[in-house]
Parts: C-alpha cells; sequence; structure tokens
C-alpha cells in the first residue's frame, strides 16, 4: 500500500470501470469526482460536487478540493486534504471525535437533550480537537 502524494485532474463525461491511483477523475456533468484513497487502500473515494458538497478547483492542471476529504467509513479512515494536487494528511479522526460531531448536528437539528449538561459536551468536543491534532 503505498501512499499517494499528488493527484492529477482529468476531466471525464462518465467514470471509466475502474480507476488509477493518483488521478482525480472529475465529471462535471453528473457533478460528482473519484479518486482512489490517497492512502493507497484501492478503495474508490466519491466526493459529490456543488455548492453545499465539495468544490474542486483546477489551476494549471493542479487540483485543489474543499473541504478535507475524510474517510471515516472505510478501515482506513484516512482523512487528508488535497491542495494544488498534493495530499497534505489531516490525520485520522477519532471515533469519538466523529461521534462528538454527529451527536453536535443532531443536537442542532433536534434541540437539545436535556440528559446532558453543557460541561459534558464541552468536555467532549475538547477530547475531540485533542485527539483529532495529536
Ligand atoms: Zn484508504
Amino acid at each position: 500500500m503505498a501512499k499517494i502524494r499528488w493527484l492529477k485532474p482529468q476531466f471525464v463525461e462518465s467514470m471509466p470501470d475502474s480507476l488509477e491511483d493518483g488521478i482525480f477523475y472529475i465529471s462535471e456533468k453528473y457533478r460528482i469526482a473519484l479518486h482512489n484513497c490517497a492512502c493507497g487502500c484501492g478503495r474508490e473515494v466519491s466526493t459529490p460536487l456543488g455548492p453545499t458538497e465539495f468544490s474542486v478547483r483546477v489551476d494549471n492542471g493542479a487540483v485543489t478540493v474543499r473541504p478535507s476529504i475524510g474517510n471515516h467509513d472505510y478501515p482506513c479512515r484516512s482523512h487528508y486534504l488535497i491542495t494544488d494536487g498534493g495530499i497534505d494528511w489531516a490525520g485520522a479522526m477519532s471515533r469519538e471525535a466523529i461521534q462528538a460531531g454527529r451527536d453536535h448536528d443532531r443536537l442542532l437539528k433536534r434541540g437539545a437533550p436535556q440528559k446532558r449538561t453543557i460541561f459534558e459536551w464541552l468536555k467532549d468536543i475538547w477530547a475531540g480537537i485533542r485527539n483529532y491534532f495529536k
């Protein structure tokens, strides 16, 4: 499993059956981009494109993707940022941090459950942030 260091953008109409490592496939028609996970595990990572999803910019043949790509549901749990074609590793997010994020989303959507205090929330979020930068 070799880590991929650079991704080259390739504009396609529809996606090929198998992806090549190191290529970032972009289909403007289907508003989606695909690439093989940069950790080298060979899994396909799909990034839907759109104002509330991922934004992809290509400058002088170098691709930049925002926000970061977090493959939390894959065994490798890799997390990286693609900037000017280069991979910046962000470190694996811990389960707790992901869970804290999800709980937080739920909280925003449904209103606060009453069984936890704000202090406990802050403690969890702080633990998540610390793990994130480990
Ligand atoms: Zn991977």
